[in-house]
């Protein structure tokens, strides 16, 4: 079924705006309220991947930090590009933050709670729709996750399920 990513990612942002606002962070929407871009999604698990990734934006930045959240049409694909400036990732780690429990200083980490699945269970969810997931960054300069789904009229979650 078609959903609009924009109502979509809104209604996420609502849902983790308490969590943001608690440690005084500013959560910067960039994309147009007002746009649609229809894609053939599994809603319930787009919103997770969202969720997760606008999650650990909040988590793992600073008090005081900034969200920068936009939604674009790029070709055939929609994109979703959330941008942190928080604690980062150190290079070497970079390419295992997909890896199922994986997690970059495991006592820090425990500390904030979480199982190290998240991204994991996004990646999964985003190759189902024939999309990818991928993360830039550099330790101590914050962190950008760039989740990439094809747009209605390309191949949809309809032609693989
Ligand atoms: P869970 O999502 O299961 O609650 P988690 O957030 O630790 O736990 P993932 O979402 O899979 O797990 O992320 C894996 C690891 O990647 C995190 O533990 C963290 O070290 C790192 N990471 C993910 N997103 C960011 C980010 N925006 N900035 C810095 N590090 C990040
Ligand atoms: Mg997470």
């Amino acid at each position: 079924k078609e959903s609009n990513l924009i109502s979509l990612l809104k209604s996420v942002v609502t849902k983790v705006e308490i969590t943001a606002k608690n440690k005084n962070q500013h959560m910067n929407c960039i994309f147009d309220e007002s746009q649609k871009i229809m894609a053939v999604i599994d809603r319930d698990g787009i919103e997770q991947v969202l969720l997760n990734v606008l999650s650990n934006a909040i988590k793992y930045t600073q008090e005081g930090g900034r969200i920068d959240i936009d939604a674009l049409r790029k070709d055939r694909w929609a994109q979703i590009i959330v941008t942190d400036n928080g604690i980062g990732i150190p290079e070497k780690e970079l390419s295992r933050v997909f890896e199922r429990f994986f997690r970059v200083d495991k006592a820090r980490s425990r500390a904030m709670g979480g199982t190290g699945l998240g991204l994991a269970i996004s990646k999964q969810i985003v190759e189902e729709h024939k999309g990818t997931i991928e993360i830039e960054s550099k330790e101590g300069r914050g962190a950008k996750v760039t989740v990439t789904l094809p747009l209605s009229h390309a191949r949809g979650i309809k032609d693989i399920v």
